[in-house]
């Protein structure tokens, strides 16, 4: 299953689609802006989520299944 996920997303950003970047360019997952800054940082199931915002990192803590399922 893992794995399936990690070749579909290699396969979904040759592409050209958009996907989750794991280094540099970080993604709030919940308004799906850009976030220059790691200082709002949430850690959920061993993956590093960044926010733009204190209310967007709210929301996610809240709830973080919907985001990461989009
Ligand atoms: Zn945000």
């Amino acid at each position: 299953m893992e794995n399936r996920i990690k070749s579909l997303i290699k396969k979904l950003s040759r592409l050209g689609y958009h996907v989750r970047p794991k280094n540099n360019t970080k993604i709030d997952p919940v308004c799906g802006m850009k976030v220059s800054s790691d200082l709002l940082k949430t850690d959920y199931q061993g993956e590093s989520y960044f926010f733009c915002a204190e209310h967007c990192k709210e929301q996610f803590d809240k709830d973080p299944e919907i985001y990461i399922l989009k």
